[in-house]
C-alpha cells in the first residue's frame, strides 16, 4: 500500500499500487509502460468508488498531459488529450461554438475515465458519453502508440474498455453546434403516475432525472433539462408543482434550476465545474435494467425502502438510449439507471447490495463498473452477452495481462 497515492475521490478505496507516474507527454506514458517492473494501469481523476483503477504495480495518469484540443476542418470532431476533464473541454468547445451531445452529472471527471467505465447522463435519446468517441489512441502493452477508429469491427470493445487493453492518450469526439438549455425542478411526483406514465415522464425533456428516497410518499424531485431547440410534451408534469426558489438544490454547487436559458454546459451537468461537487462523503452504487422493466424494477426496490433509506443520501433514476458497446450499461437495450448515493455506512451498504441485486435480478440487471456492487464473474457473464468478445480482444492485445488487475480478474473480464 502506498500512502502517497492515497484514495479514490470519495475515499471509498485506498490504492494498493506501488507507484504513480504523472505523465506530462505521450512519450512519458510509453516510457512508463516500457520500463515497468510489474503490472501497469491507467488512473483518471479517481472518481470511481471501487478498485477498478487499482493495480499491484504502477498507476499511470494522463491527466497532466497538455490536452491540446483541435477541431476537425468540418468542425464536427474534436481531438483532445484523454486526461482532460469534461468541464474544461466543455468550456473550450463553447468558446469555439461547439457542444457535446451529453454529459454526466459531474464535469470534473476525465474523458478517458468516463469513457472507460460507461459513464452516462440522462435522456431517452442520449447514449453514453462514450458514444461520442470516433477514434482513440492508446499506448499498448509493448509501449507502442496505436490508433483505432469507429469503423473497426472491434470498436465496441475499445470504448467502455475498463483500462483493460492500454492507456488511452487521445480521443476524437463527435461535437455539434453549441445549443442552449433550460432546467426546471419539480416537487412531488405521484409514484402511481410514474409507474403508469414512465415514458411520458422521461420524455418531458432532453434529460430527466428523478431524485427520491424510496419510502417517500411521492417521488421527491423531478429535474428536467430541455434544449430550447427541441420540442417536448411535458404535460404529465403540469400537476407537479415547480420548486420555489428556497426549495431548489443548493445553488452554489448545482447548475441553475430556475427555468432560465443558458449555454448547454451550464445546464446539462448537475454540478458546476468551479465548485466542489456532490456530497463528497459518500458511496455510490448504480444498477441498469431494460427500460421496459422500469415500473416493475422501481416497485421491487420500493419493497426494500425501510432497509435502504436509513443509509441513503439520495437515489437518482435516469434513462439511457441503447448502443452497440460490448460492455456498456445500455449495450443492446434502452435502459433505466437506478442510482444510490449512500452515506459512508460502509458495512451496512455492503450488506444491502446483494438484496438490491436480488430484487433486480429478474430484470437482467447490470452494475455500474465504477461504483460499489456485489457482482461476481458469473453475474457479469450473465449480464453482458458480449463479454466473451471483450475478453478475447483484451487477451489478444495484452496476452501477458500487463493492464489486468484484481478487479478485472474477479469479475471475469481478464
Ligand atoms: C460525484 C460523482 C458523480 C458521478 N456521476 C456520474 C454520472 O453522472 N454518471 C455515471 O455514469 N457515472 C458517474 N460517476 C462515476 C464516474 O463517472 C466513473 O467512475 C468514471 O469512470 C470516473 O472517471 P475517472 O477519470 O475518475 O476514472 P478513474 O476512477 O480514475 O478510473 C476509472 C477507470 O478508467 C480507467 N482509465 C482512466 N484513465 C484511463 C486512460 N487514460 N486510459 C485507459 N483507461 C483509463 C481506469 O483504468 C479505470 O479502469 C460519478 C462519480 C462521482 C464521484
Amino acid at each position: 500500500m502506498s500512502d502517497a497515492i492515497g484514495e479514490t475521490w470519495a475515499g471509498t478505496h485506498r490504492f494498493h499500487a506501488r507507484d504513480l507516474v504523472r505523465a506530462r507527454s505521450v512519450a512519458e506514458v510509453q516510457e512508463a509502460v516500457r520500463s515497468r517492473t510489474g503490472p501497469v494501469r491507467a488512473l483518471g481523476t479517481r472518481h470511481s468508488f471501487n478498485d477498478v483503477a487499482d493495480t499491484a504495480g504502477t498507476l499511470v495518469s494522463v491527466v497532466d498531459v497538455p490536452p491540446e484540443p483541435r477541431l476537425s476542418a468540418t468542425g464536427d470532431v474534436v481531438a483532445v488529450g484523454a486526461g482532460i476533464r469534461y468541464g474544461e473541454l466543455a468550456i473550450w468547445l463553447e468558446q469555439h461554438g461547439r457542444a457535446l451531445h451529453n454529459m454526466g452529472s459531474l464535469p470534473h471527471i476525465s474523458v478517458a475515465g468516463a469513457v472507460a467505465t460507461g459513464t452516462h447522463g440522462s435522456g431517452d435519446r442520449l447514449r453514453l458519453l462514450a458514444d461520442a468517441v470516433r477514434a482513440l489512441e492508446f499506448v499498448d502493452a509493448a509501449g507502442e502508440l496505436q490508433r483505432v477508429e469507429r469503423d473497426d469491427p472491434r470498436f465496441g470493445g475499445f470504448v467502455v474498455g475498463l483500462g483493460a487493453y492500454g492507456i488511452v492518450t487521445r480521443v476524437e469526439l463527435a461535437v455539434e453546434p453549441s445549443y442552449r438549455m433550460r432546467q426546471r425542478l419539480h416537487v412531488g411526483l405521484d409514484w402511481d403516475v410514474l409507474a403508469d406514465r414512465f415514458d411520458d415522464v422521461t420524455a418531458a425533456g432532453t434529460s430527466v432525472s428523478l431524485f427520491t428516497h424510496w419510502g417517500a410518499p411521492t417521488v421527491e424531485h423531478v429535474l428536467v433539462k430541455q434544449r430550447v431547440d427541441g420540442s417536448f410534451d411535458a404535460s404529465v408534469l403540469d400537476a407537479v408543482r415547480e420548486a420555489e426558489a428556497g426549495e431548489r438544490f443548493d445553488q452554489v454547487s448545482w447548475t441553475p434550476q430556475d427555468g432560465s436559458v443558458g449555454p448547454w454546459l451550464e445546464r446539462l451537468p448537475h454540478f458546476r465545474l468551479e465548485e466542489t461537487p456532490s456530497f463528497g462523503d459518500e458511496i455510490q452504487s448504480e444498477y441498469f435494467v431494460p427500460r421496459a422493466h422500469a415500473p416493475a424494477a422501481i416497485a421491487a426496490v420500493r419493497e426494500l425502502a425501510a432497509d435502504i433509506d436509513p443509509h441513503l443520501i439520495i437515489t437518482e433514476i435516469r434513462t439511457i438510449a441503447a448502443d452497440d458497446t460490448w460492455l456498456g450499461p445500455a449495450s443492446g437495450r434502452d435502459t433505466v439507471a437506478i442510482h444510490f448515493t449512500w452515506m459512508r455506512h460502509d458495512d451496512a451498504v455492503r450488506a444491502l447490495l446483494p438484496g438490491i441485486e436480488a430484487a433486480l435480478h429478474p430484470f437482467d440487471v447490470r452494475p455500474h463498473w465504477g461504483k460499489w456492487n456485489a457482482f461476481d464473474d458469473a453475474g457479469i457473464a450473465a449480464a453482458y452477452p458480449r463479454l466473451a468478445d471483450a475478453r478475447a480482444l483484451y487477451r489478444d492485445l495484452d496476452p501477458e495481462g500487463v493492464f489486468s488487475n484484481a478487479y478485472l480478474e474477479r469479475l471475469g473480464v481478464r
